[in-house]
């Protein structure tokens, strides 16, 4: 007799918003988890989780998949079930039929997308990364904004270092558009190292003059090259003073990103103290090499969408970031729509590294507050609240996990393998539906949804 269309038996149940762990039996029906109990129960499929961790699925509140299958596959594998894309500025214009397309052509996780500055830029003819958009270009943009929360944005992303002539005026017009319409406004800042303190504050200035809820991106990546606990002081008074202020980072000291971009002008190398040597090319006709002045320039002049990543940022603040409460887990991933075999660690090892190193390891997390940061705390940020929780009528996006086994093994192009697959994240369940088993793809099972905001104003909790 199956009451139930999957059963998870003897979980350890991670929950961290009723801050609990306890041993126990998950029933999941039509995608929803319908109960958690001791009692003995039967499902058409049954997992026994054999004493493993059992938490929500993982929600990485930053990254580059837009839709893309193969990244996507990467994500599920290290325990994500919803990501966030349109990021750093970029990304999709027509989410309408965004949305539509990838529901009929089926995704392994669920997608949500915000609505990018640089794409809003490109629409209005505002092409000129270094030149602030006209009065007449920004009320456009705003225009569009508005169309696009419409259309499910969950929120606006800005990539400043990416457009470094954005007027202070554009960004607070739009910031006002979402603040109004309660969403996330995540920045990635306008600067890095000793400047980026400076465009913290720019953002910090963001949350104060328009009262919308904001968000740093990749703070290791922005902060990373030994000015951290200065960045982070920036953001303690501005959270203490009751800012809604937020930040996400990832589990890497390098940062990969478009090599035709303003992140790499002249100057960059010895603003963070690095040579060409510390330059791995992560995609297109030179990936696995290292830079040599010969291979930037000529990427920079002929192959300006290849993926390069910079050893700009140091190890021990990448733990750093990471333990302020009001700091959660994101990868940074799928820049560039790596191809097998190339691309970032992140795509694929972010997670399991992160419970490797921040919990079994290191000892600087608890479990719990270490599953906080990968589940709720991205959920309650973007008003996801049927996600990153294990509870009754919640969505049964769940992760099952070995903590004493638990690792990443990919590593830098030029290095191992980028896309190795981790170790020690046994099941992924995506709205009731299992995508990984016994730590491998169901490539075939495409339970994903989009995730389109509906405007509606979530109150807390
Ligand atoms: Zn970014």
């Amino acid at each position: 007799m199956s009451e139930f269309d999957l059963v998870i038996k003897n979980g350890t149940l991670v929950d961290p918003e009723r801050n609990q762990m306890t041993v126990g039996h998950i029933g999941i029906n039509d995608g929803k988890i319908a109960a958690i109990t001791r009692d003995d129960i039967h499902g058409k499929k049954e997992i026994d989780a054999g004493l493993n961790i059992v938490t929500p699925g993982f929600i990485d509140i930053h990254a580059h998949i837009d839709g893309y299958l193969y990244s996507a596959q990467c994500a599920v594998l290290q325990g994500i079930t919803t990501s966030v894309g349109g990021n750093c500025g970029f990304g999709v214009f027509n989410l309408e039929h965004f949305f539509a397309e990838l529901g009929s052509r089926k995704f392994p996780l669920n997608q949500a997308m915000m609505i990018g500055h640089t794409t809003l830029r490109q629409e209005v003819g505002a092409t000129d990364p270094y030149k602030a958009a006209s009065k007449e270009q920004v009320k456009k943009m705003m225009a569009l904004l508005e169309a696009a929360f419409a259309q499910g944005a969950i929120g606006l992303s800005f990539g400043l270092e990416y457009s470094p002539g954005a007027s202070i005026e554009e960004v607070l017009a739009l910031s006002h558009i979402a603040a109004k319409n309660d969403k996330l406004v995540a920045v990635h800042t306008r600067t890095d190292s000793w400047a980026g303190i400076g465009a913290v504050k720019e953002v910090v200035r963001i949350a104060e003059l328009t009262g919308a809820r904001v968000q740093v991106s990749h703070l290791v990546y922005q902060v990373g090259m030994g000015m951290m606990k200065e960045a982070l002081e920036v953001l303690n008074d501005a959270v203490e003073k009751g800012l809604d202020i937020g930040a996400d980072s990832g589990m890497y000291h390098a940062f990969g990103t478009f090599i035709g971009s303003a992140v790499y002008n002249e100057g960059c190398l010895e603003k963070w103290g690095c040579d060409f040597n510390h330059l791995f090319v992560a995609t297109g006709k030179y990936a696995g090499q290292r830079c040599t002045r010969e291979i930037y320039d000529e990427l920079r002049a002929n192959y300006k969408d290849d993926v390069v990543v910079a050893f700009a940022c140091k190890e021990a603040e990448v733990y750093e970031a990471l333990l302020p409460e009001y700091v959660m887990v994101s990868t940074d991933g799928a820049v560039g729509s790596p191809t097998p075999g190339t691309g970032h660690p992140q795509d694929v090892g972010t997670y399991p590294r992160f419970f490797q190193k921040m919990v079994r390891e290191q000892g600087a997390l608890s479990l719990l507050e270490a599953v906080k940061k990968c589940t709720l705390l991205p959920a309650n940020r973007l008003g996801l609240y049927t996600k990153g929780r294990l509870k009754t009528g919640c969505d049964a996006d769940i992760v099952i996990f070995n903590l004493n086994t638990i690792s990443d093994r990919a590593n830098y192009p030029g290095i191992g393998q980028p896309d190795l697959t981790p170790e020690g994240i046994d099941y992924v369940v995506v709205n009731g539906e299992v995508v990984v088993e016994n730590e491998k793809l169901q490539d075939s099972i495409l339970p994903g949804k989009p995730i389109r905001d509906e405007l509606k104003r979530w109150s807390w909790g």
